[in-house]
């Protein structure tokens, strides 16, 4: 799929792509929040179940891509148990590993999106999760699309 992405990055990529970690809905939730990548035609809704600023479960439905399921499903996996402030440390590093290859300080199994940004258009297909979990941490019921994103 992805030539010059390394081999076990593109293993774990499939891996979670195939069987999605999280995947479900969560009734009743502390928050949730639905993302819209038009350009790939993934969509996705995520959910959140809060204790106080941390994050007790998250959980996603929705349909896309490889990258973008695979995407969402680590990005639940990371996010459980972790604070709102812990999330926006590292989605500003994550953000930038995907855009710009740059790896800035530790993102454990995040790393595998590291050469995502070879392939500007699926850039939006690996950060829709992400916005969509930062609108939901905001409280916001709005859709979120990738339309923002510069590439
Ligand atoms: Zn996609």
């Amino acid at each position: 799929m992805f030539e010059d992405l390394n081999d076990l990055y593109q293993q774990v990529i499939l891996d979670h792509c195939k069987k999605p970690r999280n995947f479900r809905e969560m009734t009743p939730c502390s928050c949730s929040a639905q993302g819209r990548n038009p350009l790939c035609g993934d969509q996705l809704q995520l959910f959140l179940d809060m204790d106080g600023d941390t994050v007790r479960d998250a959980s996603f439905v929705g349909s896309g891509c490889c990258i973008s399921k695979a995407s969402a499903s680590l990005l639940t996996d990371f996010a459980k148990g972790k604070t709102r402030a812990d999330i926006e440390t590292m989605f500003a590093s994550v953000h930038e590993m995907i855009k710009t290859g740059k790896v800035i300080g530790d993102v454990g199994k995040l790393a595998v999106f590291a050469g995502i940004y070879k392939y500007p258009a699926r850039v939006k297909c690996a950060i829709l999760s992400w916005h969509a979990l930062m609108s939901a941490l905001k409280g916001g019921d709005q859709e979120v699309t990738t339309e923002s994103e510069q590439n």
